[in-house]
């Protein structure tokens, strides 16, 4: 097994590595608003707590560890102070150049191990344009969808996509300094706060996430605080679990990509 950070080789070690069957991973964080009591670098913390979990399971897959990305498509959160985001084509000409690069380096297979729910649509249709333009096979593996999917979410307190219990609880486990107490936590927002308020109530499928029906909301229209979800019940407890739960997932995936042929 070989757990590898592409930055610290040099130009002999990657003359050296089985280009054919070494995965490459491209962790994706942001630099989005969480929240009056979240960072705004959350996902990237997110993301790299969980390459650090797989890095210790010792898994029998050889992989490169990219930096991770630390910017990212998260324009939905504009509205608020402390965002930083790539456009759609500066997204996309990053994911591309980066993909030119490693295909050029050798390697096969991409593994990119996303955390940001905004990315999701844009890197499912890169993945589709990378493997056409450089024949690099390009996985895309979403921590936060595996993290926060619950199957009923039109429900109240069920509806918990950014800054809420799971994000709360997986900054408490890791860097709980950069949590601001509970009294200053976000107030959730269930459908009832922000610029649609109410308007989703008692729609089946018109909901902004997790139905049959997508829609191109923004953050405002679904909270006043920057808060989706309801970070109250939040622990440290609660986050070590989330991880691990995150971290075991992927343990399953990435010996599946790791021997997938064709
Ligand atoms: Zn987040």
């Amino acid at each position: 097994m070989a757990s590898l950070k592409w930055s610290e080789l040099t130009t002999k070690d990657f003359a050296r590595l089985d280009k054919d069957e070494m995965l490459v991973i491209l962790p994706i964080g942001s630099m989005e608003q969480h929240g009056p009591h979240l960072p705004v670098s959350t996902d990237a913390i997110g993301v790299n707590t969980v390459v650090e979990i797989l890095n210790e399971k010792n898994l029998d897959v050889n992989y490169l560890v990219l930096p991770t990305l630390w910017c990212s498509k998260s324009n939905e959160h504009l509205e608020f102070p402390g965002t930083i985001f790539l456009r759609r084509e500066t997204f996309t000409r990053v994911l591309e150049d980066i993909a030119a690069s490693i295909t050029r380096a050798g390697f096969k297979k991409l593994v990119v191990l996303n955390w940001h729910g905004g990315n999701v649509d844009l890197l499912s249709c890169l993945a589709r344009d990378i493997r056409q333009q450089f024949d690099l096979l390009t996985f895309i593996i979403d921590c936060y969808r595996i993290l926060s999917y619950k199957p009923d979410w039109a429900q109240p307190h069920h509806y918990n996509i950014h800054a809420g219990r799971d994000e709360t609880s997986v900054i408490l486990a890791v860097r709980p300094d950069l949590v601001k107490p509970p009294n200053e936590w976000g107030a959730g927002s269930d459908f009832g706060h922000g610029k649609m308020a109410d308007s989703f109530k008692g729609y089946k499928h018109v909901i902004p996430e997790g139905g049959s029906v997508s829609m191109g909301w923004v953050t405002v229209d679904l909270t006043d605080d920057g808060v989706v979800g309801d970070p109250s019940g939040a622990s440290r407890e609660e986050g070590q679990a989330n991880l691990e739960h995150v971290a075991a997932r992927i343990c399953e995936i990435l010996p599946e990509i790791a021997s997938f042929s064709f």
